[in-house]
């Protein structure tokens, strides 16, 4: 019997090094990672100011408590609140911790300032938003729920893009409204033109909370610090983690005083939250992301891996690309993205099949210009090879 419970779909690959934006498995075989641990290696595998500044805390403190004050976590927090809207920051250890954390936040807000009926939670169909209870029932997701009934009550949900649906649902029961600015998880979707700017106003005039999943979309993926700041609406508050600590656990969420405030000493809280390993990662991590130069960067890739993306997509019929930053999805449907993915794995070429359609990339926001035409290369030659062996009427 295998010890680890099945919970993954996983693939045979066993890394077991990492070099910038390369893994080295069991084997010493070398892939290009153009998925980055989901978003998660923000400076891809090994950087030196990462492991140095892990390295050199692990020797001084791992842990202490939130008995106590733990001064990374204030020098880390001012990072985040300095850059962007927000004044107060919770740390935890996950997303899905962030997501509980921010859902607790907004309700608790509602009930001091409006009681208790005003709690109920608004997400999107499609959304991702982890797997604890508070977190999976609010992905609208129903084949993640199955089997585990029953869910956290006073959730409802609309469809992702849809601003009438949003705004019939919306009403003084609304605690708050939490949304991806672009779902990930579900084959990185874009809501269409104005639909953020619209639940921005619906919040306001219903006195709920906007709340943005920033998860995935985080800590420079989308080329800047967080993807609220490119589409210029400001949500009450964000979840932040993946990228944050550049692979160490870190979680946080961001919010302004007047709603952190309703989160008092003893309400709630996480023993390995903040604690200094982390938030010297997650230091670390700032230290590089936050430079409006590495952020430009980061826009000037996602722009060469966009544009080659979409002269591919050009040649297969009803193909699409999506995405902002280095946070993209190439839809080549059910038949040709599954071969594509195979062909990339063949050629050592690490991306993610989402949906069964869409090919995911999200590559080390470190990774060089070069690594970007050499996955285009790769993505080009997959395609090619398929349309060679394609009947003439499924390509152009
Ligand atoms: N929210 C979003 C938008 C995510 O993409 C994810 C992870 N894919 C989560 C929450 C959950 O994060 P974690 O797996 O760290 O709990």
């Amino acid at each position: 019997m295998k010890p680890v419970m099945e919970t993954y779909k996983r693939l045979g690959i066993a890394p077991v090094e990492g070099r910038g934006s390369w893994l080295i498995d069991e084997r010493g075989d070398r892939y290009l990672d153009f998925i980055a641990g989901i978003a998660t290696n923000s400076l891809g595998h090994g950087h030196p100011a990462l492991v140095e500044a892990i390295k050199e805390q692990a020797e001084k403190l791992i842990h202490c408590s939130n008995l106590y004050r733990v001064p990374l976590q204030e020098e880390v927090a001012r990072m985040l609140t300095e850059a962007t809207d927000f004044d107060r920051v919770f740390f935890c250890n996950s997303g899905t911790e962030s997501v509980e954390a921010a859902i607790k936040l907004a309700r608790r807000h509602a009930h001091n300032t409006s009681g208790p009926h005003k709690h109920e939670v608004l997400t999107f169909t499609g959304s991702f938003h982890g797997r604890t209870y508070g977190g999976l029932t609010a992905t609208a997701q129903p084949a993640l729920h199955e089997g585990f009934a029953p869910m956290v009550g006073g959730f409802a949900y609309a469809p992702y893009g849809d601003l009438e649906a949003a705004s019939s649902r919306i009403g003084p029961q609304t605690a708050a409204v939490l949304v991806e600015p672009i779902q990930g998880e579900s084959g990185v979707n874009e809501p269409p033109e104005g639909f953020l700017e619209g639940l921005r106003e619906l919040c306001d005039r219903h006195g709920a909370l906007l709340i943005f999943d920033e998860v995935q979309t985080g800590v420079g993926r989308t080329g800047h610090l967080y993807a609220y700041q490119g589409i210029g609406v400001v949500p009450d508050a964000i979840t932040s983690a993946k990228g944050l600590g550049g692979g160490v656990p870190v979680g946080a969420v961001l919010a302004k005083e007047e709603h952190a405030a309703a989160l008092t000493p003893g309400s709630h809280g996480s023993t390995f939250g903040g604690n200094p390993l982390a938030m010297a990662a997650a230091r670390a991590v700032l230290r590089v992301v936050r430079e409006p130069s590495f952020l430009e960067e980061v826009r000037t890739k996602g722009a060469i891996l966009k544009n080659g993306l979409r002269e591919l997509a050009a040649r297969v019929p009803g193909a699409q690309v999506r995405g902002r930053g280095l946070l993209l999805g190439l839809e080549l449907g059910p038949e040709l993205a599954p071969e594509v993915f195979r062909r990339c794995l063949q050629e050592k070429v690490l991306v993610n099949l989402v949906g069964g359609k869409t090919l995911r990339m999200a590559p080390p926001l470190t990774v060089s210009r070069t690594e970007v035409r050499y996955a285009l290369c790769t993505f080009r030659g997959g395609v090619e090879a398929l349309m060679e062996a394609a009947p003439a009427e499924a390509v152009v």
